[in-house]
């Protein structure tokens, strides 16, 4: 028997979340063509988990459902030559949670595919610290990067600031030697921002409402967590050929702008998914993962819980009170 986060729907159309304990032959039948067993250390609680975890939309195409789109731990058993039991592994998306049971769970048995050896440096909690968020911050970095983004002393906006992308991005865009300006709507998050690298932060309020097509020019670069009217402001202000990566919708998915700052400024507006990411890509965001975040930063970062506090964060989340990271320990 194995614990995990149970997700159940029934034909009344009844939703349930809850731990339970599962029969491991449960594996056979509803773990597809995973070809890679795993003894789940950690995993976490994403935005997407919550959301899963809340049935709030629907995240989750097949029932009944094991959550959790990441989760880091060691092979136990493979029918795939590139991995030997004793591996530590990390999976971030691919459905995981989705379409494919999850690792918030004690037992996953994964596609080797899907799976990324951990570099060196990092171990599984740190793994799960990171979780989708961190390395789809380092996706955001990456991209901006991508498209010329200069280090001429040029401000990057990150917003969703205290958030789990959020507090990721400000500490790799500080580290690489970034200014940041951190947009928050948690005034008292205030010192924890400085202490991740912000230079200032700024009220999210004065970029929440609708404005206009083209605004005064500021930002060299933005990562944007939160779309609609956010995401539209942020482009206004970015400067002449500026980038601006966008990877989130915590204030929503609808996105009114003009093109006025894509055709008069250049401005180069680019999206980042994380869940259907090449492997090549993945395995270059990992291994800077792993060189550029600093250990005591990722610490200051996440809060541990057991699997059973999990389900209370996965509602936390959605109502935007979870600082930075959740680590679930799926042993305690
Ligand atoms: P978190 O909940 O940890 O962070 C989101 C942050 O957004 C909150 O902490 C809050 O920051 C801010 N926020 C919440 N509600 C609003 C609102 N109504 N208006 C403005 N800001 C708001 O989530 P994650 O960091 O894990 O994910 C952020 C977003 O990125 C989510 O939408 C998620 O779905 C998306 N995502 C996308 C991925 C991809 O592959 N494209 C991968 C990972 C995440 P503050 O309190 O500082 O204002």
């Amino acid at each position: 028997m194995f614990k995990a986060i149970f997700l159940e729907k029934a034909e009344s159309n009844d939703f349930t979340a809850a731990v339970k304990s599962l029969d491991e032959a449960l594996l056979d039948e509803h773990a597809g063509d995973g070809d890679v067993d795993v003894a789940v250390e950690y995993s976490t609680i994403n935005y997407k988990d919550g959301l899963a975890i809340a049935n709030r939309s629907p995240v989750v195409r097949k029932w009944p459902m094991v959550a959790g789109i990441d989760g880091a731990g060691t092979v136990t058993a493979s029918r795939n030559a590139a991995f030997q039991p004793g591996d530590r592994v990390v999976l971030n998306g691919y459905g995981a949670g989705e379409t494919q049971w999850g690792c918030l769970s004690q037992k996953a048995r994964l596609k080797g595919s899907q799976l990324l050896k951990l570099p060196e440096g990092i171990s599984t909690r740190q793994a799960a610290a990171i979780g989708t968020a961190g390395y789809t911050a380092m996706l955001c970095v990456m991209m901006l990067e991508r498209h010329g983004l200069a280090r001429d002393g040029g401000e990057i906006l990150v917003t969703g600031a205290a958030g789990g992308v959020g507090s990721v991005a400000i500490s790799l865009l500080a580290a690489n030697g970034y200014k940041v300006v951190a947009s928050t709507g948690r005034a008292s998050e205030a010192a924890y921002l400085e202490e991740l690298g912000a230079t200032e932060v700024i009220d999210r309020a004065t970029l929440s409402e609708p404005g206009r097509p083209l605004q005064k020019e500021r930002w060299a670069g933005v990562v944007d967590t939160v779309g609609s009217a956010t995401l539209a402001n942020a482009c206004a202000q970015t400067r002449y050929r500026g980038v601006v990566a966008a990877c989130g919708l915590a204030q929503g998915m609808d996105f009114k702008a003009t093109v006025a700052p894509f055709i008069l400024r250049g401005v180069v507006l680019a999206g980042v998914d994380s869940v259907m990411c090449p492997m090549e890509d993945r395995v270059v965001a990992w291994d800077r993962l792993g060189r550029e975040l600093d250990a005591s930063r990722l610490e200051l970062i996440s809060r541990e819980v057991g699997l059973d506090e999990a389900i209370g964060v996965a509602n936390d989340i959605l109502a935007g009170q979870v600082r930075g990271r959740t680590i679930v320990d799926v042993n305690r």
